[in-house]
């Protein structure tokens, strides 16, 4: 279907909310009965062949390669080494964060094709820093985002340093950077649903995971803005890397995918287009559906932990309704009177 078409098709329904919809689908790896060779297609597509994954994979590579001072150098922790790793983050995250803005929003390029919200621009009021939205963005994305990224990275690279934290090479052991590789969306994904189940926990949403849900209308500086707290248990998946043997690579590969892929997931475009034709995928349906309606689609589409338990919306008019009874239950006080 050609984006004229998809445009059509999105037009003859919820039009008053969307101005662009997409079926709500999960990896086929979860699919039963199990289909080995749609699982597997599903899991590369998504992940290893030319996409977002794959750009970040390369740019891991030649991090790691290019900038990553020897191992003596960082036994200490001094600002000689920790700097330019807190401002090449900054750098990739200015890049991708503020290049797409620019593309979509600024110069509104694609005008707005593929574009999930119909609204075209961002928001100025006042439930934001700075009465502004993209200011606001901004600013968390970078003094909190890069900030608890590059302390995620500095840490896991002091202990590799100290003899702390194990470590293999690539030669030593392949079958374990390709596990590892394989095993990554699913670690990603399983520990997105928890952590984001446990920020909408009330208390924990209204101290910390409510900064990022000002954002109804998203856009690519939106992904990583979150409160500090949020940050930290956002990208503690990482920590997985500190205990199990890794490889340096596949660290600041997971640290990319958390950190730099959300401005793609939060752009509101489910595609980037130049002059008509798909450049990359960006934003899924999924989590713009979360983003509007709440207390659904916690998860991502990677595996399918929405299903799972129950908190699946899938666009529909139904499960709008589920979630506004999910939310009464959640956030309305019983009556004083008590009752069930
Ligand atoms: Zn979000
Ligand atoms: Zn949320």
């Amino acid at each position: 279907m050609n984006v004229q078409d998809r445009q059509a098709a999105a037009d003859t329904g919820r039009k008053s909310i969307w101005n662009h919809t997409t079926p709500v689908v999960f990896a086929a790896l979860f699919d039963w009965p199990f289909r080995p060779k749609a699982a597997f297609l599903s899991v590369a597509q998504r992940w290893y062949t030319l996409s977002r994954n794959m750009l970040f994979l390369l740019v891991a590579v030649l991090t790691y390669w290019l900038l990553i001072p020897d191992l003596a150098t960082m036994q200490t922790l001094s600002l000689d080494w920790v700097l330019p790793i807190l401002l090449r983050n900054m750098a990739l995250m200015i890049l991708l964060a503020g290049g797409l803005h620019l593309y979509l929003f600024t110069f509104k390029k694609q005008g707005k094709k593929l574009k999930y919200d119909p609204r075209e621009d961002l928001e100025k009021s006042g439930k934001f820093s700075f009465r502004d939205q993209v200011h606001d963005n901004i600013f968390w994305s970078l003094a909190s985002g890069v900030t608890v990224w590059s302390a995620y990275e500095v840490f896991y690279f002091w202990g590799v340093a100290n003899g702390v934290i194990p470590t293999f090479g690539f030669a030593e052991n392949p079958v374990a950077f390709f596990a590892w590789l394989l095993a990554l969306p699913f670690i990603m994904s399983s520990h997105f649903y928890l952590t984001h189940r446990l920020l909408h926990w009330p208390p924990l949403f209204r101290i910390a995971h409510k900064l990022h849900h000002r954002n109804t209308h998203i856009g690519p500086w939106s992904g990583m803005s979150m409160h500090p707290i949020e940050h930290i248990l956002y990208i503690s998946s990482v920590l997985l890397h500190y205990v199990i043997a890794s490889h340096p690579v596949l660290v600041i590969y997971h640290l990319f995918t958390r950190s730099l892929a959300p401005a793609l997931s939060h752009s509101g475009f489910e595609q980037i287009l130049v002059k008509d034709k798909k450049l990359i995928d960006s934003a899924d349906f999924h989590h713009q559906l979360h983003h509007r309606f709440y207390e659904c689609n916690y998860g991502n589409p990677d595996s399918p932990w929405d299903r799972w338990f129950g908190s699946l919306h899938d666009g529909s008019n139904e499960a709008t309704a589920m979630v506004k009874e999910r939310r009464r239950k959640m956030y309305q006080r019983k009556p004083a009177t008590g009752g069930a």
